[in-house]
């Protein structure tokens, strides 16, 4: 007999750009490893971006850890067997969230410091966020897991930033945007990088592996 699978629930809209890549590749993974027409078991609340944005932007943590919360508990009431929050920038409030869940969180950073560990990479280079390449919530967590983190320069952080909110979260993804992404990559190499984090989900609408 097959095991019941684990409904996940997605904290999604954050933005909604990359929220449709963690429902494609979750269903594609579900797929690869279960065969045939299976897909996965999931809820998808989706937040109003502006709103979530404005509140980061005005440094209003309170306000999102109860929007957050407020989500997880919906998903929670919709059967949901463990959360994910689709963002790593709103991992800023994964701890309260955690408090107030029954269910697990599953953290971006721990999954992400596994595959680096099988990997054998040390030492990361970290785009994402101005948040969550200056703060310390993604990047304590990474070195919990004995993970080395560079973040880029001054400039290099503010264009990395200022190009995901004005122009990927809105689908917008321009050939000189990419230039200044692959070069800073390039630079976090020359620092020691064994390999660079996407931390921020629409960035892989930009730049990928290949
Ligand atoms: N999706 C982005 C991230 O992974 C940025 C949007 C946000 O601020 O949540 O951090």
């Amino acid at each position: 007999m097959s095991k019941k699978p684990v409904r996940i629930g997605i904290i999604g809209g954050m933005s909604w750009q990359s929220t449709q890549s963690y429902y494609h590749q979750i269903n594609q993974q579900v797929g690869e490893r279960l065969g045939g027409l299976h897909s996965a078991d999931l809820l998808i609340h989706s937040v109003d971006f502006q709103q979530i944005s404005q509140w980061q932007h005005d440094n209003n943590w309170d306000a999102l850890t109860e929007a957050l919360c407020h989500s997880a508990s919906l998903l929670c009431q919709g059967g949901a067997q463990a959360v994910v929050i689709a963002t790593n920038t709103m991992h800023k409030v994964a701890p309260e969230i955690e408090q107030v869940l029954r269910i697990p969180l599953l953290h971006i950073a721990d999954a992400t410091a596994k595959i680096l560990s099988r990997d054998g990479i040390s030492r990361v280079g970290l785009l994402g966020t101005r948040f969550t390449m200056e703060q310390a919530f993604y990047i304590e967590r990474l070195q919990r897991h004995g993970i080395e983190v560079v973040v880029p320069t001054e400039p290099q952080r503010e264009r990395v930033h200022s190009v995901i909110y004005q122009e990927l979260c809105l689908g917008v993804v321009k050939a000189d945007a990419k230039a200044d992404y692959l070069e800073i990559v390039a630079s976090l190499a020359e620092r020691g990088a064994q390999g660079v984090i996407l931390g921020c989900t629409e960035i892989g609408l930009l730049i990928q592996q290949a």
